[in-house]
């Protein structure tokens, strides 16, 4: 994995970068496994193992399937326990997994997906109930077995068709509906206003919560400590900090504690985290106004409207790029990789990147899907039928 789950190629490690298990023998040179759960999603696909378990903060274990070939889960916030797992982001760390079929995953999602006091974003036995009532009178159990979609929207989102989408990711997309509309799914078009505004959000807020989460990393109370001793008495405390912490966080850690804490600064906060917050908010509201099942966190009990029962779109806007292209490109390029994930993070909601072919490289393509928050057991059926 990346450190501290920072980065979408797995290549921020001690140990060295992630390879790609999945890129084709004939392929020239290394591929990104992707991450930051690279190394679980090149377990699943290099068959070392049937399900791993990853976390998934801004896209970390549906990139890295995407570009492994394989499914990755990434819940409803909140449905299974993060007790154990060190902090990115609080408000957007998710414990996902990854497999090699979305029956796998599934399984393994149902065992995990449990209670647990030791965690207190974890959801109570008493929420889970009431969400699971609220999507079962939603939906009615699907009646035709040749159509087994038939009655369920599928929304394609307008604002994730970009330029830079690679023609074979095009080509799965398309291929993804037609599949879908060939079960029984409509499938219309939306829209989802604030998407271009997700990427910038999600690095202001998931920066600033990582700042505050590493600060326990002081070497004192918590963590590495630095052996060099401070010079005298007078700089003894901030010097160890200081020695502790340049020596214990690598360089891509140090660079966002740095920019998380800028954005909280007093004279930032304002500028920067204020905006983002109140940005998030809106993307989700996109979310909730495009489903047809109410949102169970804000909406109360509100029964099913207009509006889709799941999204449908690419997990990343091409295949695996290259391994040794990592140092050309600028930071802000190696961020735009999540351009994708990261609007289901910031919302909460669930997510799930399917296999969908290979390029004509041999590279293999994911393909997304998003459902309303707790809607997590459907959004997994139409997976499944999507990969079947
Ligand atoms: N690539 C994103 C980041 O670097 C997401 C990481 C994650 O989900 N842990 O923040």
């Amino acid at each position: 994995m990346d450190e501290f789950g920072m980065g979408s190629k797995t290549i921020f490690s001690i140990h060295g970068p992630t390879v790609n298990p999945a890129a084709a023998s004939d392929d020239p040179g290394p591929r990104a496994a992707g991450g930051s759960s690279g190394g679980s999603a090149a377990a699943v696909a290099a068959g070392q193992c049937r399900i791993a378990l990853g976390s998934d903060t801004g896209g970390s274990v549906r990139l890295p399937a995407a570009w492994c070939g394989v499914v990755g889960f990434k819940p409803t916030y909140g449905r299974i326990s993060r007790h154990g797992l060190v902090a990115y982001g609080s408000s957007l760390d998710t414990v996902g997994v990854l497999g090699r079929t979305v029956d796998d995953v599934r399984a393994a999602f149902q065992a995990v997906s449990v209670s647990d006091a030791r965690d207190m974003t974890c959801m109570t036995q008493q929420v889970r109930s009431r969400i699971d009532r609220l999507v079962a009178q939603a939906r009615p159990p699907a009646s035709s077995v040749n159509k087994p979609l038939s009655g369920i929207c599928i929304g394609i989102p307008a604002e994730y068709w970009v330029d830079e989408l690679s023609d074979t990711t095009v080509d799965a997309w398309r291929s993804g509906a037609d599949r879908l509309a060939s079960l029984g799914a409509d499938i219309v078009s939306v829209s989802l206003p604030h998407t271009k505004s997700a990427l910038p959000v999600y690095y202001t807020i998931a920066l600033a919560e990582a700042s505050s989460n590493l600060a326990r990393y002081d070497g004192i109370r918590y963590g590495r400590r630095s052996s060099e001793q401070p010079p005298n008495e007078a700089t003894n405390a901030s010097q160890k900090y200081a020695n502790t912490r340049s020596e214990g966080f690598g360089d891509e850690v140090q660079r966002r504690i740095l920019l998380g804490t800028y954005v909280m600064t007093s004279a930032a906060c304002q500028q920067f985290y204020a905006p983002a917050q109140k940005l998030r908010r809106l993307i989700q509201q996109d979310f909730d106004a495009a489903f047809a099942l109410p949102n169970a966190m804000h909406s109360g009990n509100r029964s099913r409207g207009e509006g889709v029962d799941a999204l449908l779109f690419p997990t990343a806007i091409g295949p695996a790029p290259k391994l040794d292209g990592s140092s050309e490109e600028s930071r802000v390029e190696a961020y735009v990789n999540d351009v994708m994930t990261v609007p289901a993070s910031l919302a909460g909601i669930p997510a799930v990147s399917v296999p969908a072919g290979v390029s004509k490289n041999g590279l293999p393509v994911g393909l997304q899907l998003v459902a309303q928050y707790g809607d997590d057991e459907f959004l997994l059926e139409t997976a499944s039928r999507l990969c079947s």
